[in-house]
């Protein structure tokens, strides 16, 4: 499916936008935009993900688990950061 998907865009595309597709495809993962986990909380479940931000604890959208206020706690339960894993 994916494999057709992209055969088509490469039909579509000429060689030049077809490579600059995957240029920005590989400096988007290089940038770490990839690599954010969503956490969840032991308590009560609750789940941060990092694309959605926190709304409550005033965390604007693609702000990282680990580069929350070590102060911030869990918007439905109060817990602390050490009560979250990694989903
Ligand atoms: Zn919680």
């Amino acid at each position: 499916m994916l494999a057709r998907a992209l055969r088509l865009l490469r039909d579509f595309a000429d060689g030049k936008e077809f490579k600059s597709f995957f240029t920005f495809i590989i400096q988007y993962q290089q940038k770490g935009y990839g690599k954010m986990e969503k956490y969840v909380c032991s308590i009560c479940g609750y789940v941060y993900d990092p694309a959605a931000g926190d709304k409550e604890g005033n965390i604007p959208p693609g702000v990282p688990f680990d580069k929350l206020p070590d102060e911030w706690v869990c918007p439905i339960c109060g817990a602390g950061k050490e009560e979250f894993n990694p989903d």
